[in-house]
């Protein structure tokens, strides 16, 4: 299937994109490890947030701000791309009735409802992944080359992405078998019913994700250098987090971005640090970087999350429940759609989802944002590595734009902007300065957990 699968799409793609892989461009020079906090940012009795913020922005050269702001612009044209390229598919699908034909094929192999169902999901993911190559491989694998983010060749790449198909295959199946059984016995209610098994299907696939999903792609150990888990551990403990454990992930396998996260739900949420932040930052930068997760962790953002997931599914249900009855009325027949339990009705489905999540892109980024502003200002807190934390922002700034207009954070930004965290983390050092002066008759006091940046501390 794979072998089949790949020699379909070859053709397609070298077509389409061959000349993409020709023209890359140099690889974006990885902006300078910061060593020491620039002058305007050091501790004086004329410390100014502004110009400390400022300072630490013109360390990144113009050059390679231009190129992130092009990479990070780019993706807001990709949203729009992505959406009317799988709308487009969609309409393909029930038009040319594709989506119809597979149905019938389903039922002549099997007469058990359940089964057919599976069997027209192994056809339209196959179909669907395939026609939506083209756009997956310019936006996963040219473009990201193009901006030197990835590490991985054409063959590896490819592996992934059969990996995914795969996975796409049996988590999908599982879903979509279980919604359709759903919307068959219970005509009237299955939008509400549909909506609470989709919220308990995320939850379980977030907590079985850090230990049977990441390891299907990555290496995941537990990381053991006494010099980075004891501040860290110390840190967890001083903020209740019952762990001892702190993850490692070989994201450098894939990519040059640095990163860190929190994952999992209830006894599988773990913090995993990736390789690129272990090799490239400094001890203080780490420091600030779990602050930030630890921030997610102690704040519940996952159930927080899913809480407002749940909100969100239901009106999403409900006006599927509506925008199915209103398409099928119309179109049903010429589509060869019958009612809402036949299974040729997903491409209908995933272009309502299509619309409605491409409609909701600021309210989604704006919940995810202020979670990720509360995680900076708890990590700050926690971590009293204010440079470490502008240090990090920099970093993030080599595939971030740092300066956005206030309506493109709030539309396009799932993070607070560079500009926003060095900032916040340049005020938080101004009004807690005597953390970081030294005086000659008296050590400076020792922010917890480790000492603050020094250029001898640093890396
Ligand atoms: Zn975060």
């Amino acid at each position: 299937m794979n072998l089949r699968l790949r020699s379909l799409a070859l053709p397609v793609l070298l077509a389409v994109f061959g000349l993409g892989v020709a023209q890359a461009q140099p690889a974006i020079q990885p902006t300078a490890d910061i060593t020491q906090p620039p002058a305007a940012a050091q501790p004086s009795a004329h410390f100014d947030a502004d110009a400390a913020t400022e300072a630490y922005l013109n360390l990144i050269p113009p050059a390679a701000r231009a190129r992130s702001d092009a990479y990070f612009e780019g993706g807001y044209w990709l949203i729009l791309w992505g959406f009317l390229y799988s709308s487009l598919i969609s309409l393909l699908l029930l038009h040319l009735r594709w989506s119809a034909r597979m149905r019938d094929l389903a039922a002549r192999l099997t007469r058990f409802k359940a089964l057919q169902t599976l069997f027209y999901w192994v056809q339209y993911l196959l179909l669907t992944t395939l026609l939506g190559f083209p756009l997956e491989y310019y936006q996963n694998f040219v473009r990201e080359h193009q901006y030197g983010l990835a590490t991985q060749t054409f063959g590896p790449w490819m592996g992934d992405e059969m990996k995914s198909l795969l996975v796409g295959l049996i988590l999908g199946g599982v879903a979509v078998v279980g919604l359709f059984a759903i919307v068959r016995k219970l005509e009237k209610t299955w939008w509400i019913w549909g909506a609470i098994a989709s919220l308990a299907f995320i939850t379980v696939t977030i907590a079985i994700s850090p230990v049977y999903l990441q390891p299907i792609f990555n290496k995941v150990t537990r990381l053991n250098d006494p010099k980075v888990t004891t501040p860290i551990l110390r840190m967890a403990h001083a903020n209740g987090i019952p762990t001892n454990d702190v993850y490692q992930i070989d994201a450098s396998k894939q990519t040059t971005r640095m990163s860190a996260n929190v994952s999992g739900f209830a006894n599988t949420m773990r913090i995993t640090l990736n390789d690129n932040l272990l090799r490239r930052g400094s001890p203080e930068e780490i420091q600030a970087v779990m602050g930030h997760e630890m921030g997610h962790y102690v704040m519940n953002h996952i159930p927080k999350f899913l809480l407002f997931f749940l909100v969100l599914i239901v009106v999403f249900f409900s006006y599927l429940f509506w925008g199915l009855k209103w398409a099928l009325g119309r179109w049903g027949e010429r589509w060869q759609v019958h009612d809402v339990s036949d299974p040729a009705v997903l491409p209908l489905v995933v272009l309502l989802a299509g619309v409605f999540f491409f409609v909701l892109t600021p309210v989604l980024n704006t919940e995810t944002r202020t979670q990720e502003k509360e995680a900076d200002m708890f990590g700050l807190n926690a971590a009293r590595q204010p440079d470490g934390f502008a240090q990090a922002a920099i970093h993030l700034a080599e595939y971030r734009k740092m300066r956005p207009g206030p309506m493109e954070e709030y539309v396009f930004f799932d993070h607070p902007s560079g500009y926003d965290r060095i900032h916040s983390a340049m005020v938080w050092k101004g009004q807690n300065l005597e953390l970081f002066e030294k005086t000659p008759s008296q050590p400076a006091p020792q922010p917890v957990p480790s000492a603050a940046p020094t250029p001898s501390a640093a890396q």
